[in-house]
């Protein structure tokens, strides 16, 4: 079917990567966009997205000729893979979990977050304004975001599983943003029937104290998992 709708772009199912050109037309708000991007989708990194690049440094280019730095185009500058950045890190979660229950994940992922991501890069290219408005960087923007969405603290088990030392640093900042790092960092004892650390006026057992469980058993789970580092083996 991708072959039918993108015929340029390649399955290998040895490595589960999907490359090549990915085209697409369209229209948003009286403006047209015609493009096309070399990428690879890789399937078998998948965090909890499947990993997508553009490959011929085409979004390099975009940025350097505007003056903006990668980040700005939402391209996952830290990463040494420099993954597109589809959505936020609670988004992926949540759409990873419905493309679960999908006939045809692949082409779900591209048409409705690879195309519109790369889109919104075109037109930015050609009118210097984002279509559909950006995201925020950093962990903040998701203290910000899982404040606004309480239900996405289903994820935070999954995202410390797999990307251990960035769940840490928003537990961190999370913590220190509703004034709880004492209760998670330094096991300060709050009563249930006390008012919150957060100030919200609630007592604790109406505010915080499940999400203070959550955040503290998440960073349990961390510390089960192996240290990712060696010791120098003149130290062993
Ligand atoms: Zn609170």
């Amino acid at each position: 079917m991708i072959k039918e709708t993108q015929p340029q772009l390649i399955y290998e199912p040895k490595n589960k990567t999907l490359t090549g050109f990915l085209q697409f037309e369209g229209e948003y708000q009286g403006y047209k966009i015609k493009d096309k991007y070399n990428i690879e989708i890789d399937f078998n990194n998948q965090q909890p997205l499947p990993l997508v690049k553009e490959i011929n440094g085409r979004i390099e280019k975009i940025s350097k000729d505007k003056d903006l730095d990668l980040i700005d185009l939402h391209i996952n500058y830290g990463d040494i893979n420099k993954g597109l950045c589809l959505c936020s890190r609670f988004k992926a979660f949540e759409y990873a979990e419905k493309l679960k229950d999908s006939p045809s994940p692949g082409i779900n992922f591209i048409q409705e977050l690879v195309i519109p991501f790369l889109y919104g890069i075109s037109h930015f290219e050609k009118y210097d304004k984002f279509p559909f408005g950006t995201m925020e960087h950093g962990t903040l923007s998701l203290v910000r975001e899982i404040t606004n969405n309480i239900e996405y603290f289903k994820y935070l088990q999954s995202y410390i599983k797999i990307l251990p030392e960035e769940a840490k640093k928003f537990i961190y900042e999370y913590a220190y943003s509703f004034n709880l790092g004492n209760v998670i960092y330094k096991n300060e004892k709050i009563g249930r029937n006390k008012p919150c650390p957060c100030n919200s006026g609630l007592k604790y057992k109406k505010c915080h104290l499940n999400i203070v469980n959550i955040l503290s058993n998440c960073l349990l789970i961390s510390q089960k998992k192996a240290p990712s580092f060696r010791r120098p083996s003149a130290f062993m």
